[in-house]
């Protein structure tokens, strides 16, 4: 990693040693909240929003017509919007051709930081691929602090694939000693000793770039490939369009490749 003279004062936390493209208007999303404020916009404009309502099964009746089961209710809709993470494959079940789906078993951590003064940009530490397997490491790095819980860093889509519904949500202990190698490196602004890891799960496409598309009444968005979460404006935008007008988005994000 490297920073620019701006930003040599913001990235303490950092080592680095090369060029950095560093900018001081970048921020971070805390997506609980994200989630939460945008669910309560979506029901202040009158959406019934549902926790804890699995769909059991999606059927297509016609171009027009769609039917969506639960354990209470049976919904007949014009248009149904899936946009099921992991799940995408369980619950479409073939309805639309979808490109290869890879679920895996991510395992970032928050690392304790040593100081309160440090500011910690989201960073992203990319690695030579010629010289990365001399490094040890698996990957190239991101990272961002997380109020309250720590410096979060994580290898990306390097984890084993798993089952969405048969997961042990536990650290694989190899990656999380390459990973503490990695802080202990890299990151003189953490305690490399004091790490709680994460589980979480990245569903990524062949490119790793979006499914955003709609085979008669059902619209899919998937394989977000583990940077999703930022364009949910845009990709929100996109389906909207895909469910009201047909309107498709580039070739790229076509469910069929
Ligand atoms: C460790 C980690 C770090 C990440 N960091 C970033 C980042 O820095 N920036 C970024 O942009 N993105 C990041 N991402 C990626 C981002 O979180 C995902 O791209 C995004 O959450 C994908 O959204 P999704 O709606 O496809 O899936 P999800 O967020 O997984 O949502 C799918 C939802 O569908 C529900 N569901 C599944 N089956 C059913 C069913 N049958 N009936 C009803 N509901 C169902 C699930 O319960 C879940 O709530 C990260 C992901 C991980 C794991």
């Amino acid at each position: 990693m490297a920073a620019g003279r701006g930003g040599r004062r913001a990235l303490e936390g950092l080592r680095y040693d090369g060029k950095v493209f560093f900018h001081p208007a970048s921020g971070r999303l805390h997506a609980d909240h994200a989630v939460a404020a945008l669910q309560q916009r979506a029901a202040a404009l009158g959406t019934d929003v549902r926790h804890r309502t699995p769909v059991l099964s999606i059927t297509v009746r016609g171009d027009d017509a769609v039917d969506v089961v639960t354990e209470d209710d049976v919904y007949r809709a014009k248009r149904v919007v899936v946009a099921a993470g992991a799940w995408t494959e369980k619950l479409l079940g073939g309805l639309v051709p979808l490109p290869p789906l890879r679920v895996t078993q991510e395992q970032p951590a928050h690392f304790a930081p040593l100081r309160d003064t440090d500011e910690w940009p989201s960073f992203v530490h990319h690695f030579d691929e010629r010289t990365l397997a001399a490094t040890g490491f698996l990957s190239g790095v991101y990272g961002l602090a997380t109020p309250g819980e720590g410096v979060k860093v994580g290898f990306h889509g390097t984890g084993p694939a798993v089952d969405p519904d048969d997961r042990d949500f536990t650290a694989e202990p190899r990656q999380l000693r390459i990973l503490r190698d990695y802080a202990r490196r890299w990151l003189p602004g953490v305690d490399p000793g004091a790490v709680t890891p994460i589980s979480c799960t990245y569903t990524t496409t062949p490119t790793s770039d979006f499914v955003l598309d709609r085979v008669g009444p059902v619209v899919v968005a998937a394989g977000f490939s583990g940077h999703g979460f930022k364009f949910v404006p845009a990709v929100g935008r996109v389906l909207a369009d895909l469910a009201l007008t047909g309107e498709r988005p580039d070739a790229r994000f076509a469910s069929a490749r």
